[in-house]
Formats: structure tokens, C-alpha cells, sequence
């Protein structure tokens, strides 16, 4: 076990003048970063944070123009009960609002559904489309546990699709919702998704989501640290005795690090490890990859869309990409609509201009609402496909991976280099609990003991402000 505050241990020969010396380094200050930073400085490190954007926070940033506080990355806590995030978030004084369809649901709140024809569904009807999914669903969870190393959610869901012996219209409608529900949950095509690609997917207790921006959260987090901003680091050397990493802005050594950058960057080749990773990580670095998921957000000058509803759903051929809206309103009393680019409409999307995909949703629109459709006022379409420090909005599980491989991910590498992030942690991945999780599990296998994991939030950092 390492002494706490101790000086690092000795490092490669090839260390120059410049170079920085610190007890951990953090490369990355998204929420797993921090957490980590945070809990290790708490007790004394001296830890130094590397990030390459201009702030805190990575897949969690609010924009706020136009006066509204607009989550670009996350939004959801997708189940407060007994999550982390949801503590640290009222112990930071967060607003939260109840919005419970985050997790694709089908009816765990009132949605507006529409059929192939563009008419509502009468509630009687939309009950039995949601009940003929929980029938799969119970069905699916048995094939899943005996599906082969290399079947796909396509494979599993056909299968418990065949098993319910419905007529072609019914099967279609469901088959629909589970390619709807792999696109939205991991933003990937249902033949791309493993068998249990979903398995994590739980959700406890109501959702939540930040009015005033998810983004307080990584501020808080971030306070009291040494946080360098704008150090994009390209190489990480490890061996026994340390770390040493280089950014565009010099080189820095330390006696471990924890490195939280997206599957994404782990994967290109700008961010290079060396020795490179041994099994299993690398293995299971290999069967994860990042997805491809966008946001659009819509502010309309007046609410067209039906009372009382969380959301609008439409089946049938239009619905292949534009298929889910959220309605925003209540969030800011400005009438705002929510939908998703994901899997395949945000690959083929990708190079569109903005005007182009907004014209592709409001045809949608049109075909539900009509003429009473209005122009968006306020467009915001984000793009984390071709953000370099991302590469995508999470990982999803390619065809073979198992759960194991996010834990896998994680396992120390030579007692000095560890792996920490979102797509490391295997209870409900990809989300930023995940990350949480993974920054508090890091910085105990650094520190070699056990953390409370509450004083990430109930403690100050107790580091000198860069
Ligand atoms: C559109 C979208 C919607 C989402 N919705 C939800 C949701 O509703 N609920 C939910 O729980 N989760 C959601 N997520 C997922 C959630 O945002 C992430 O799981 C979580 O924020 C990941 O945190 P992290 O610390 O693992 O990674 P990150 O936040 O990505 O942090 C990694 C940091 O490393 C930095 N970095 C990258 N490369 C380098 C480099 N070369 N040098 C230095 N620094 C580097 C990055 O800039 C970043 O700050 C969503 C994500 C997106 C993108």
C-alpha cells in the first residue's frame, strides 16, 4: 500500500528540469476525474488535474444561452434511489425536477403515442402496446441469460419476439420499440448491441433532471483543485515505479495515475500508452465503443402538442429516426421539445447541416400536428461524434463483449496506471453514477483502502486552486 503524501516513487531516468512532480495525476476532469481527484487530495495527495477542454465537467456541460440552462451531455439521473449522484447533488444544493421517461420506459408516465397512420392512440390501446412490451421483456430476460457469446439484441429480441406468436402488425410495433429503445439507451443499432448490452439498464425510483444545469455538479466537485485546463495529453508511461504524461504543455510525473478520458480517445491513436495495455484491459477496451448519439433541442414560440404529456411517441415507417420528443416545457416555461439523433439517425445525420435536420424532424412533426407546427424560434443540435475529446457520447458493448469487460477495464495496471470513466463501471454504465463510481473506486485502489464514498460530497477537496 502507498503512504499517503508520500513522494513519488522513483521515475524513469529520461525526466527533465521542467517536468512537474506530483503524489497522482488525474488526466481528464469529467465527473470520474473529479471524484477521484477529489477523494485523493481530501486526504492529503498532492494531485494535479489534466484536461484538455477550456472547462470542467466533459459529457456534463449546460449551455445558457438565450437565459436557459440547456444540458448538452447528460441530463438524467435515470433512478434516484440510492444513487450517488442524487446525494451529491442535493448536498450541493441542486434543483431537481421529477421527469420519469428518461430510461426509454414505455409508460412509466404519460406519453402521447401515435400510430403508423399519425392518429393517437386511444389510452386502452396505448396500455396494451405497453403491456405487449413488458410481456417481451419478461420473455427477453430468459433468452438473454442463455443467449451464445456472440448474439446480438437483434437475436435475443427476435427470439422472444417468436415466442409470443402475435399476428405481423403487433410484432412489428414492439420489434419497432426494442431498435428504438438500443438506439436511444446506447445510441447503437440493435444488430451492433450485445445480447446484454441492456442487462445494466435499471432504473430505481423517479427520474430527475437540472433546470438550472446539470453542470453544478462537476463545478462543485471541481473546487479547491489543481486543475490545469487546456492540456491535452498524448502519452501516458507507466512502469512500477510511476507515471510520467505528456501534454502540449510539458510533461508532469507522478507515482500513479488515474486515467478517465471516453473509450473514445482510449482507442485513437493522439492518446497512447506505453507499455501498452495487457489483458484484460486491452481486450476489453477492444469490445467497447463509443456510440453515436446527439441531442436536438427545438424551442417553439407556442406549445402545439398535446396536454399533459411527458412525451410524444410515433410508430411505424416514419418513425425509423425521429420517433421520441420530450416535452421541456415545464423545465423553464419556455415551450421546448427534446428528441434524439441516435445510433443510425445520428451516423446518417452526422454531416448534415443544422437547417437539414431540423426541416427532417419538423416533417415528422407535421405529419402528427399539422399546420399548426411552427417554426423553432431556438435550434441547438450537438455533435459529439467529431468532439476529439470524446468521440462519441458513450460506450456501448459490441457484439461479444460481456458486462465483465467494464470492470475488466478497471483492474489496476502494474499497481500504478488506473482506468477510470463511465465505460469502466459495470452497474449502469454510461451514465454519470458510472463515473462517479469509477472516480471513487480509483482513488481507493490508489490509496489501497476503502473511502466513504459520501465524502466526495461532504468533504472540502482540500487542495490549493490552480
Ligand atoms: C448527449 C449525452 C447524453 C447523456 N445523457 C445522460 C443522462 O441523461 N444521464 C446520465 O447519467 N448520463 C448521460 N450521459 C453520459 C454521461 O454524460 C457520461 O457517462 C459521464 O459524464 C462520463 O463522465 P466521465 O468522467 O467518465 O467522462 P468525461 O465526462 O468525458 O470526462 C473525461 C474528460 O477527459 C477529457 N479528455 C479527453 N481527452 C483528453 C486528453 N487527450 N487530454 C486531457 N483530457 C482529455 C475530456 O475533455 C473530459 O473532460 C450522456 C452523455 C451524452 C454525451
Amino acid at each position: 500500500m502507498r503512504t499517503e503524501s508520500a513522494e513519488p516513487a522513483v521515475m524513469p531516468a529520461d525526466l527533465d528540469a521542467q517536468q512537474q512532480r506530483f503524489d497522482t495525476i488525474v488526466v481528464g476532469a469529467g465527473v470520474a476525474g473529479l471524484t477521484a481527484a477529489r477523494l485523493l487530495s481530501q486526504v492529503g495527495r498532492r494531485v494535479v488535474v489534466l484536461e484538455a477542454r477550456d472547462r470542467v465537467g466533459g459529457r456534463v456541460v449546460t449551455d445558457r444561452r438565450f437565459g436557459l440552462a440547456t444540458d448538452l451531455g447528460a441530463s438524467w439521473i435515470h433512478g434516484i434511489t440510492g444513487s450517488p449522484v442524487a446525494a451529491a447533488a442535493e448536498a450541493f444544493g441542486m434543483r431537481a425536477v421529477e421527469f420519469t421517461v428518461g430510461g426509454y420506459q414505455p409508460d412509466s408516465r404519460p406519453i402521447a403515442y401515435y400510430a403508423p397512420d399519425g392518429r393517437r392512440l386511444t389510452d386502452a390501446a396505448a396500455r396494451r402496446f405497453a403491456d405487449d412490451i413488458r410481456v417481451v421483456d419478461d420473455t427477453l430476460a430468459d433468452v438473454i441469460a442463455d443467449s451464445a457469446p456472440d448474439a446480438s439484441y437483434r437475436d435475443v429480441t427476435e427470439i422472444a419476439l417468436a415466442a409470443q406468436r402475435w399476428d405481423q402488425e403487433r410484432v412489428e410495433r414492439v420489434r419497432e420499440f426494442l431498435e428504438h429503445r438500443s438506439e436511444e439507451q446506447y445510441g447503437a443499432w440493435i444488430e451492433d448491441l450485445a445480447a446484454h448490452g441492456l442487462d445494466d439498464d435499471v432504473i430505481d425510483g423517479d427520474e430527475v433532471v437540472f433546470p438550472d444545469g446539470y453542470d453544478h455538479l462537476p463545478r462543485r466537485l471541481a473546487e479547491g483543485l489543481d486543475i490545469r485546463l487546456t492540456h491535452v495529453v498524448s502519452h501516458v508511461l507507466w512502469s512500477t515505479d510511476g507515471v510520467v504524461v505528456t501534454t502540449d504543455r510539458g510533461r508532469f510525473a507522478a507515482g500513479d495515475a488515474v486515467v478517465t478520458v471516453p473509450v473514445g480517445v482510449l482507442q485513437s491513436e493522439h492518446f497512447t500508452i506505453e507499455p501498452p495495455l495487457p489483458q484484460p484491459q486491452a481486450g476489453a477496451l477492444g469490445r467497447l465503443r463509443m456510440n453515436a448519439f446527439e441531442k436536438v433541442f427545438l424551442r417553439f414560440p407556442a406549445r402545439f402538442w398535446d396536454d399533459g404529456v411527458y412525451a410524444i411517441r410515433q410508430q411505424g415507417a416514419g418513425s425509423r429516426w425521429w420517433h421520441s420528443w420530450y416535452d421541456l416545457t415545464p423545465l423553464h416555461g419556455t415551450p421546448t421539445l427534446l428528441t434524439f439523433a441516435a445510433g443510425p439517425a445520428a451516423a446518417g445525420t452526422r454531416d448534415w447541416s443544422e437547417e437539414q435536420i431540423v426541416e427532417s424532424v419538423l416533417a415528422q412533426l407535421h405529419r402528427l400536428y399539422g399546420d399548426r407546427v411552427e417554426r423553432p424560434s431556438h435550434v441547438h443540435v450537438t455533435d459529439w461524434q467529431d468532439d476529439p475529446y470524446s468521440r462519441g457520447s458513450y460506450a456501448y458493448m459490441t457484439v461479444g463483449s460481456t458486462t465483465r469487460d467494464h470492470d475488466d477495464l478497471a483492474s489496476p495496471v502494474g499497481g500504478v496506471l488506473h482506468l477510470a470513466g463511465e465505460a469502466t463501471w459495470t452497474d449502469d454504465p454510461a451514465t454519470v453514477p458510472a463515473a462517479l463510481l469509477s472516480g471513487h473506486r480509483a482513488a481507493e485502489n490508489v490509496l489501497g483502502r476503502g473511502i466513504p464514498i459520501e465524502t466526495t460530497w461532504s468533504a472540502a477537496a482540500g487542495g490549493a486552486a490552480a
